[in-house]
């Protein structure tokens, strides 16, 4: 069967051909006739053709003569020639050369021809298949790459900034310039550890297949925030959750840990401790269908030329140098691996509020 949706367009300069092609073959495809090469053209230029299959004779530009026009211009659409014996030597120097996928001779048969139709409709489907891996493919290469190389950057610089503190601990003996030195130490630690972590989390989202685990979003909120008590300000935070479980909700329990973590940790690390009621609420509803998630604060907020920045890779909206700039997107990855959406809300020192929503995995 046939996608309706891929467009054949049937160039002959003989009417009767033109109508007797349509009758054949209009119920099987999605068929568009021209009578002119020109017409073909001008046709091709506001409509996405997928096939273009044309008579060999016709006045003014012989069907290779068109065919080779269109390889210039769309060399992914597939070109087949309707030919009569006499001109093979052409059609021979044209299929040569790669500007005809196929030749049928005329008069035609509707088997035939139909069969030489559903090969190169597979071939474009093909070539577009292949372009669109190639994309990808060259998309993750080039991800990979930035990845690598940032990263190593980021990984080097704590450790180079630890080695020379211990330098200068050798030669020191003054005991507050020591511990001075160890709270540095201890602080370039931690980013260490946090790089890694983040890096983790990232290769196991990449790598690891879609665990099924029925999910327990009150004991994930609860884990989630206890985790971050290292973090000096989350003591100062008011810290709020609602969940609404309507039926039982299976997902990944390890994605949903890496989406939680990353939005409670930054809730809690741009909070504005200045503000009269520093806060933090993660409200999550679920039902049969899908979980939606929201983590809003109080806190520092995005700014609007931000907002679309926020989920690249490596993007730090501050200069304090804490975090890695990689969490959001390695939510945002971790959000497309379990087929979902994340949107935020947010104004400059008024909050923010990630909305994320992840389809219920359970067999319905
Ligand atoms: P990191 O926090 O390590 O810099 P993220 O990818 O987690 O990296 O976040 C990217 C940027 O988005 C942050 O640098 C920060 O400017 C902004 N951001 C993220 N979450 C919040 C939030 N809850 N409130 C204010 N800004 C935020």
């Amino acid at each position: 069967m046939q996608s309706d949706k891929e467009l054949i367009l049937y160039v002959d300069d003989e009417e009767k051909n033109l109508d007797s092609f349509k009758v054949i073959f209009r119920k099987e495809y999605n068929v568009k006739v021209a009578n002119s090469a020109d017409e073909g053209l001008a046709f091709m230029e506001k409509n996405d053709v997928s096939l273009v299959i044309t008579d060999q004779r016709m006045p003014n530009m012989t069907g290779v003569e068109f065919l080779e026009r269109i390889y210039g211009l769309y060399p992914d659409v597939v070109r087949v020639i309707l030919t009569g014996y006499s001109d093979e030597e052409a059609i021979i120097s044209a299929i040569n050369k790669g500007k005809v996928f196929r030749y049928i001779t005329k008069p035609w048969k509707k088997e035939e021809l139909q069969q030489t139709i559903d090969y190169a409709l597979d071939a474009y489907r093909l070539r577009h298949e292949n372009k669109e891996l190639m994309h990808k493919l060259s998309k993750a290469n080039n991800e990979l790459d930035e990845f690598v190389y940032r990263a190593s950057h980021d990984l080097r610089a704590p450790v180079a900034s630890v080695l020379g503190l211990i330098n200068l601990s050798k030669e020191e003996w003054d005991v507050t310039k020591l511990k001075e030195y160890v709270d540095l130490k201890e602080k370039s630690v931690l980013k260490l550890d946090s790089l890694i972590k983040d890096i983790i989390q990232f290769s196991r989202n990449s790598h690891l297949r879609i665990n099924t685990d029925e999910i327990n979003f009150e004991e994930l909120v609860k884990t989630s925030l206890d985790s971050l008590k290292h973090f000096q300000a989350a003591a100062l935070i008011k810290k709020t959750f609602d969940i609404n479980v309507k039926s039982p909700f299976i997902s990944d329990q390890f994605r949903l840990e890496i989406i939680l973590d990353n939005l409670i940790s930054n809730g809690i690390r741009y909070a504005n401790l200045d503000s009269d009621e520093p806060m933090l609420n993660i409200k999550i509803d679920s039902d049969q269908e899908k979980a939606i998630i929201c983590v809003s604060d109080n806190g520092v907020g995005i700014d609007h030329e931000q907002k679309d920045k926020i989920f690249d890779m490596f993007y730090r909206g501050t200069d304090d140098n804490t975090g890695s700039g990689l969490g959001l997107y390695i939510v945002k990855e971790t959000v497309d691996k379990l087929k979902g959406k994340i949107t935020v809300k947010s104004s400059l020192k008024e909050g923010c509020e990630f909305t994320v929503t992840i389809p219920n995995q359970v067999q319905q």
